[in-house]
């Protein structure tokens, strides 16, 4: 196992840097210090052959211009917040908003937005892992508390990416982190995901209303296009869902401290499979809607579905919504939220 570390550009002066984990598998991942973003994310298929399966860039201007969060770590509060406001105790916050009326993925700059300190971890027998550190100041973006944030990235010689987010807070404050990675398990930039066959172990998800805000209620998937109970391909109903996926799934698992599976999804061109495990409550599917071509990355030209999330998160919006399990965090308390992305290949 292996963790090795270069330049990756400037910020203001400030050097960000990329780190690579591998292990004796085939598989790596690197990230940069900016955004705690995954770059890249190597791992073999069917035949043994490494690919880059995650949507990204190789240098830091592309990460820095416009780009749908590309593999970043999210924060404050994952997901949308209806009209930037919620009240907590009685008292009402305003935070900032960027889009439209309402806040995305943490406001104008969020955690992908902003420079981690990394620490490298020396390598386990089994593992090798990055610690990142964000101390987010009170106010920023709006948001009430110093929230002190670390996530590790780690891989193991199974194949596994796992991410440990950690976070206490000074004022009680909404939060809701996710990594925001786009997967093609046929290697980014090689066409889109529709033939991607896809199992979520959700019966339930949270429909939205125009503005993608959920309207509150816990629907059953049953008998719609978003039941994914059983294995299907990500396009086999997209036309029926208006704008593509990009919906919350309320995962069936028992969550808490111990983690449950939350999706499969099988690429049967490459062989590659992909396994998501969490400790969250939800997962926000999402298809790549808006990604339109006008995106030159790693492996060619990002279209319509050129890649899948699969966000672990809160619901969205939960701040307004009594009946979502709770995203206040307040001073004593730890926020604690593990996700495993497992890789393997079909069996010949
Ligand atoms: C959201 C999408 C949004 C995308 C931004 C996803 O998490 O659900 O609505 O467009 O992030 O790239």
């Amino acid at each position: 196992m292996n963790i090795s570390t270069e330049e990756f550009g400037k910020v203001d002066g400030q050097a960000i840097e990329k780190y690579t984990l591998s292990n004796n598998n085939g598989a790596s991942a690197s990230m940069i210090t900016y955004g705690g973003r995954v770059t890249e994310l190597h791992v073999p298929d069917q035949n043994g052959k490494a690919a880059n399966i995650v949507l990204g860039f190789d240098n830091l201007r592309q990460y820095q211009e416009k780009n749908p969060y590309f593999g970043a770590l999210i924060g404050r509060f994952g997901n949308r917040i209806a009209h930037g406001t919620f009240e907590i105790d009685g008292q009402q916050y305003k935070v900032v908003t960027n889009e439209g009326d309402k806040t995305l993925h943490g406001g104008k700059i969020g955690y992908d937005r902003r420079i981690w300190k990394a620490t490298p971890m020396r390598a386990a027998a089994d593992h090798v892992g990055l610690q990142l550190d964000y101390i987010s100041p009170d106010g920023e973006e709006g948001f009430p508390g110093t929230l002190t944030c670390r996530v590790v990235y780690s891989m193991n010689e199974r194949n596994e990416l796992r991410i440990d987010y950690t976070a206490t807070t000074d004022k009680p404050t909404p939060i809701n982190l996710t990594n925001h990675s786009y997967f093609n398990l046929r290697g980014a930039g090689n066409g889109d995901i529709l033939g991607h066959e896809m199992q979520l172990f959700a019966s339930h998800y949270t429909p939205v209303d125009d503005t993608l805000i959920p309207t509150g209620t816990i629907a059953p998937v049953q008998a719609t296009p978003m039941d994914f109970r059983r294995a299907q391909p990500i396009g086999s109903r997209i036309a029926q869902v208006k704008g593509g996926y990009d919906h919350n799934y309320v995962l069936d698992d028992p969550k808490g401290e111990a983690m449950g599976q939350a999706a499969r999804v099988v690429d049967r061109e490459s062989g590659r499979t992909m396994e998501v495990h969490t400790t969250q409550p939800g997962i926000q599917f999402y298809t790549g809607n808006f990604l339109n071509g006008s995106i030159k990355g790693l492996g060619g030209t990002y279209g319509k579905h050129a890649g899948f999330c699969l966000e672990t998160q809160h619901f969205p919006d939960s701040v307004h919504h009594s009946n979502f399990p709770s995203v206040i965090l307040r001073p004593g308390e730890k926020y604690q939220q593990t996700t495993v992305y497992a890789f393997g290949v079909l069996k010949t």
